[in-house]
């Protein structure tokens, strides 16, 4: 086993629920919305790989702190070593979480079926309407970073929003924990939108709110600076949301 491409593993209190955990990061993204701030895992390569060996003696060194594991990224169902990886996990029985923007229905459904995954938090960008979708998760802006960035923008023609509502179904459908969340950025969600997003996940376990917030890197240079929803709007929103679907919001710092 020698499972590549793994770029941080980080300490956690935050990402399993109510678990500590630790946090692996695996490289690349299939995805490049503007927002985000993984520039580094998804854009670029610049740090090297943790080996296998080190990164799975990091965990063993934690294996009494920790009750569970979380793969995340950049988009973790793009890396083959992923199932061997819960695995072994599994047999160091750890709790297993999945962060995952949705777009390998297929993967999700292989670990599932093998029960490898205990929780998935799933991205839902925005409403399932090919244009919006592409413009969350695709990024339309063209970036130089020191011409680095492989051109990968994706239009409405080319975004495909059916596997993302195959995931969602294939996640509502299992009898594990999970959580739908949606990074909710003024100018780019209305109100409207996020609460369609709420209406379309109805019955589903949870809907998390993740308001944006600037740092100093973003795959899009355009998001550098912009504020998030002010927290009373978001608060409502929320409320509202919770007609078709039991809501958490993060991010309200004002
Ligand atoms: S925010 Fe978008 S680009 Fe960044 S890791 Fe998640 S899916 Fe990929």
């Amino acid at each position: 086993m020698n499972i590549k491409g793994i770029k941080g593993i980080e300490d956690t209190l935050l990402d399993y629920p109510g678990k500590p955990a630790v946090i692996v990061y695996f490289h690349g993204c299939s995805f490049r919305c503007g927002f985000c701030h993984n520039v580094g895992l998804v854009l670029r390569n610049d740090d090297p790989d943790i080996s296998w060996r080190n990164a799975l003696e990091a965990i063993k060194d934690r294996i009494n702190l920790i009750e569970a594991v979380v793969a995340s990224g950049g988009e973790a169902t793009l890396n083959p070593g992923l199932p061997g990886f819960l695995r072994i996990m599994k047999e160091m029985e750890l709790l297993t979480k999945l962060d995952t923007n949705g777009s390998q229905p297929g993967v999700i459904r292989n670990l599932l079926g093998e029960k490898l995954i205990d929780y998935i938090a799933m991205d839902v960008k925005h409403v399932l309407e090919p244009e919006k979708y592409a413009m969350a998760a695709g990024c339309d802006t063209e970036a130089s970073f020191d011409g680095r960035l492989r051109a990968n923008k994706r239009t409405a023609e080319s975004f495909d929003v059916k596997v993302i509502e195959e995931s969602i179904e294939i996640i509502r459908k299992s009898e594990i924990d999970y959580e739908f969340r949606t990074t909710v950025v003024p100018g780019m969600h209305e109100r409207a939108d996020i609460l369609n997003i709420a209406r379309y996940l109805e019955g589903s376990k949870r809907y998390t709110l993740q308001n944006f917030a600037s740092r100093d890197e973003h795959i899009s240079p355009d998001f550098v600076g912009r504020e998030g929803f002010p927290a009373d709007e978001l608060k409502e929103i929320a409320e509202e949301c919770s007609k078709f679907v039991p809501m958490a919001v993060r991010g309200l710092s004002k």
